[in-house]
């Protein structure tokens, strides 16, 4: 125990002078025995939590006379002792009278903080009675529907000041990305007048409001001790804020960053950018952003703290229309898969990465098997090249393999957009079902850009694996799973497999060398994707 002590203490304090921001992560405990409640604290203060939510709603036998002064006394942490009743989001069904009076022992046994739902604090206040207590009240109001306006919830915030809040905490639903600007604008309106607030926005497309709240001056977030054990809709992990994404050095002048997708929450792009930002100490952190409308998203966050972000499915030919400036090549693809905001007039500009990624990796390859006699132009020269799909991907494939000489094929599952790429770039087209009879010669190359195949939908492939005999290699651009149905019987016909990692990691260099002015860390890219494929 001595030696261990000291050792825990050293850590937390190097972990407090990293710190950059005041905002607290405080864990909800969910259990349902008082027993495991304990263990789970004990595991909250262990991982470097600031305080637990003690959710009396989930005890499945519960006696407030002695459980709640157990809960309080032996609590290693700072406490928020909560009782969400059903008409709330929680568990509780029971009397009202019962609940409210729970909350009032609990603030007469000295509970760090208790919540109270703004519907109710009325109701409590006349329990309570005028007495004195150590404890912060939180006044709450939870809107599972929708988020109002900012002007709605301004008036809200002022209801729950004017019920004797020290703390205000509005939790909202987000049925669109650009709900959480109405969020961030009250939290930093509350920041600015000294009113702390606990603004959250619930639902995947809230997350970014459960990581920024410290760069706009939220009072606490929530990180739960498991994925998937949550409390609130959208709550990520305790380990996830702090190890991923630095939640605890993240300050009003960090840049955001992130993935625009639909679907994206599959996207490993978080792992990679945040841990070379830590890398190189640049001040930024990358989320995941699942976004309905690319447009409206680029128009509501458009200050120039929003700085860069990666496009994806099915976002990236909606994005070249929405750059006021295009690379040349993006244009030519028809698709932006990165785009920087100007740090000096907020202008957006748009590149396409994909491209360069992509051909050198599917170029490696085959330098690395014996397919090629060509060592000085591209190996790719002369090549039958099969693109399958015609969205963003397949367009940046089938431009880089043209310029690199290949003879391109467009096989696609509506056959209009593979004509429509295949005269762009000169190339010939055909449907997907086609795809299985077409074996004009031997040694083509094929580049699925579809989602075939990718998790969680790990059985489908988009050719047979006989018709598979006619490639010298096939590259996959679906990267979980790392290896496909069709790259494993891809190898078993003979082909050399390149791997969507390969061009994940490649597409990702410039991005990262773009987004923040240093050369990329190569050599940690690869160990960051190889630790979790
Ligand atoms: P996109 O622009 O939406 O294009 C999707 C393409 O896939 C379209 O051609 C579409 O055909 C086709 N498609 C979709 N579902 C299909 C299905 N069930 N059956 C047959 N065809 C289908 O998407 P994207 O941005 O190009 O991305 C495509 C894939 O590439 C995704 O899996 C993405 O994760 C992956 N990707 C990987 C990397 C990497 O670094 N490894 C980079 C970029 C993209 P229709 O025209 O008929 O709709």
């Amino acid at each position: 125990m001595e030696l261990v002590e000291p050792a825990v203490s050293s850590l937390n304090m190097e972990t407090e002078a990293m710190r950059k921001n005041s905002t607290l992560i405080c864990v909800p405990i969910m259990a349902e025995s008082i027993d495991q409640m304990l263990i789970d604290m004990h595991k909250a203060k262990a991982y470097g939590a600031d305080l637990v939510e003690v959710r009396l709603d989930h005890l499945k036998s519960f006696n407030p006379s002695e459980d709640i002064e157990t809960l309080i006394k032996r609590c290693p942490l700072p406490n928020l002792v909560t009782y969400r009743p059903k008409w709330e989001g929680g568990q509780y069904d029971g009397d009202e009278n019962r609940r409210l009076n729970a909350l009032r022992l609990a603030m007469e046994l000295g509970a760090d903080y208790v919540d109270v739902e703004l519907q109710v604090i009325e109701d409590f206040k006349s329990i309570r009675g005028g007495k004195p207590a150590k404890s912060k009240l939180i006044v709450s109001s939870h809107n599972y529907v929708n988020t109002p306006s900012v002007e709605d919830l301004g008036n809200l915030v002022a209801r729950i000041q004017a019920a004797g809040a020290d703390i205000v905490k509005i939790a909202t639903t987000a049925t669109d990305i650009t709900d959480v600007a109405r969020v961030f604008q009250i939290t930093v309106h509350c920041q600015v007048s000294g009113v702390p607030i606990i603004g959250l926005v619930m639902g995947e497309r809230g997350l970014m409001s459960r990581i920024l709240c410290p760069k706009f001056g939220g009072y606490l977030t929530f990180g739960t001790l498991e994925a998937g054990k949550v409390s609130a809709p959208g709550q990520p992990t305790f380990k996830d804020l702090v190890n991923l994404y630095n939640f605890r050095q993240i300050s009003h002048d960090t840049k955001v960053f992130g993935i625009i997708g639909k679907p994206v929450s599959h996207s490993k792009s978080p792992i990679l950018y945040n841990g070379s930002f830590k890398s190189v100490g640049f001040n930024g952190v990358y989320m995941h952003l699942l976004v309905d409308d690319i447009a409206s998203f680029l128009q509501t966050y458009s200050s120039t703290d929003f700085v860069g972000f990666s496009c994806t499915i099915p976002h990236k030919e909606d994005a070249l229309k929405c750059c006021e400036e295009v690379d040349p090549v993006a244009k030519s693809i028809g698709a932006v898969n990165c785009i920087i905001r100007s740090q000096t007039d907020g202008k957006i500009f748009g590149c396409n990465t994909d491209y360069v990624g992509a051909i050198t990796a599917i170029e490696d390859g085959l330098r690395g098997s014996c397919h090629t006699s060509n060592t000085t132009g591209s190996p790719l020269a002369g090549k039958l090249f099969v693109v399958i799909g015609a969205g963003g991907a397949g367009k940046a494939l089938a431009y880089g393999a043209k310029e690199k000489g290949a003879r391109v094929v467009i096989a696609n599952r509506t056959y209009d957009r593979a004509r429509e790429l295949a005269d762009i770039v000169g190339g010939d087209a055909l449907s997907l079902a086609d795809l299985d009879s077409f074996h004009p010669e031997d040694g083509m190359i094929l580049a699925n850009t579809t989602s075939i195949g990718m998790t969680p939908k790990v059985s489908d492939t988009p050719i047979s694996k006989q018709a598979l005999k006619s490639y010298t290699l096939v590259f996959d651009a679906v990267y979980t799973p790392k290896i496909t149905r069709l790259l494993r019987e891809a190898k078993e016909a003979g082909a050399t497999i390149v791997t969507g990692v390969e061009m994940f990691i490649g597409q990702a260099y410039e991005q990262f060398e773009r987004f923040t002015g240093f050369p990329a860390p190569k050599e940690l890219f690869k160990k960051i994707m190889e630790s979790y494929s």
